[in-house]
């Protein structure tokens, strides 16, 4: 069969082999536990569920503008207003569907073949394939000293003549940490300098611990939003729990804007009409959904790291933010695809590699599940890879004994 070369490029992730293995042995009744999914388990925010049924009453669900509905853009204006301080106007939003298609839109609309893209490791998968997908190069920054930092110096080295934008995530997954404010200033500072974009990927901004302030990084420019590098993305997937509802926006520019919207008027058309209702219904309802889910996920967070602190020799970070964490298992093993397969083999835990965002040797658990997952879920990798832990556990009701230490 005669594929595209562009298309077959395209990494197929590990993390579905593994979500397929662990799906046939659910499917024999094993007790598997998902620590791989980057989901919240709260139900649909009530105003979500009230705006877009009242919709669906009335039977009047048609095309919107591409863009985005007009009252929806109103929400995100008021979002960004408390949230960033900067007044937009409908013309520097698009909504997509999900964030996930606003950075696509974003690349294709910024790239040209051979143009670079610098990613900080770890990275979210997406993006290398996404920027792969437009013929253009990532570029990725590992923090050399092991930490989940960048210097800027690292950073200015990675820049070429070719480089068209640098993709941020803070709090980032896979890690779950929060990029200092300085850090966030320089790099701000540097891309308007260089005229390089900064592509803020802002999902997880509300979802963060112990008091630490995020700061929007607009705060850092004096620039207009017209001559600003800074592109924005955010979306309601991860605050408002609200994953399957595929609705995210961008804010930049009104000319980049204005051709995202062509683009994305010959791919996809609006997003939902029905789940742009539903979005707007969680941008002006009750808010207090959002501290629900983060003092939740605070919880699990402080419940992860409790139970991983009996390891032996894992290397941890705490994470900041999000609902991820990614401890360093080089200890048991340098191959992370191979350390998740044996997991899920022995333990019956499912994990995602470090591979997959640019950080060999490291696994990414995620603590949006329950505390009872989370907790016989550490405990049972721990059987499987500390030799200081017990030999023997109860999973499901079966007894096993690790005889392979
Ligand atoms: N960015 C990051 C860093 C993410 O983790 C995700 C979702 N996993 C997205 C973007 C995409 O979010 P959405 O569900 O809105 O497409």
């Amino acid at each position: 069969m005669s594929l595209s070369k562009q298309a077959r490029s395209i990494a197929t992730s590990p993390t579905l082999a593994l979500n397929e293995k662990a799906r046939i042995l659910r499917a024999r009744g094993e007790p598997v536990i998902h620590l791989g999914i980057g989901e919240p388990k709260n139900p649909t925010p009530i105003n979500a569920i009230l705006s877009s049924s009242a919709q669906l009453r009335i039977g009047d669900v048609k095309y919107s503008r591409v863009d985005g509905t007009p009252s929806l853009k109103k929400a995100i204006i008021r979002y960004t207003e408390e949230h960033y301080g900067r007044v937009v106007a409908p013309e520097n939003i698009i909504v997509t569907t999900g964030a996930k298609q606003s950075i696509f839109n974003i690349l294709y609309t910024l790239l040209n073949p051979q143009d670079e893209v610098v990613l900080l490791a770890p990275y979210w998968v997406s993006y290398p394939e996404m920027v792969k997908m437009c013929y253009a190069v990532p570029v990725v920054v590992t923090p050399e000293d092991g930490s989940f930092y960048q210097r800027m110096s690292d950073i200015e080295q990675a820049v070429s003549s070719y480089t068209k934008a640098i993709i941020i995530n803070s709090p980032n997954n896979p890690s779950g940490v929060m990029y200092r404010v300085d850090f966030i200033a320089e790099l701000v500072a540097y891309c308007e300098r260089k005229g390089i974009y900064l592509i803020m990927d802002d999902i997880y901004h509300k979802l963060v611990f112990d008091h630490k302030p995020w700061t929007p990084g607009y705060q850092h420019t004096q620039k207009d939003i017209e001559n600003s590098h800074i592109i924005v993305v955010n979306g309601i997937s991860k605050a408002y729990g609200m994953t399957g509802f595929r609705i995210g926006w961008v804010i930049a520019p009104r000319k980049l804007v204005d051709v995202m919207i062509n683009v994305q008027s010959q791919m996809t058309s609006n997003p939902a009409t029905l789940l742009q209702s539903a979005a707007e219904g969680a941008l002006t309802g009750q808010q207090g959904v959002i501290e629900n889910l983060r003092l939740t996920i605070e919880n699990n967070r402080n419940v992860v790291l409790n139970e991983l602190k009996a390891f032996n020799d894992l290397k941890i970070v705490p994470p900041d933010g999000t609902f991820y964490v990614m401890p360093d298992f080089r200890a048991y093993g340098n191959d992370s695809v191979k350390l998740a397969d044996f997991l899920l083999e022995k333990a019956l835990v499912v994990t995602v590699p470090g591979r997959d965002f640019g950080m060999e040797g490291y696994l990414r658990l995620s603590f949006a599940g329950s505390v009872k997952d989370l907790t016989e879920g550490v405990e049972r990798m721990r059987w499987a890879l500390d030799p200081t832990a017990p030999n023997e556990i109860y999973i499901g009701d079966r007894k096993l004994i690790r005889d392979w230490m």
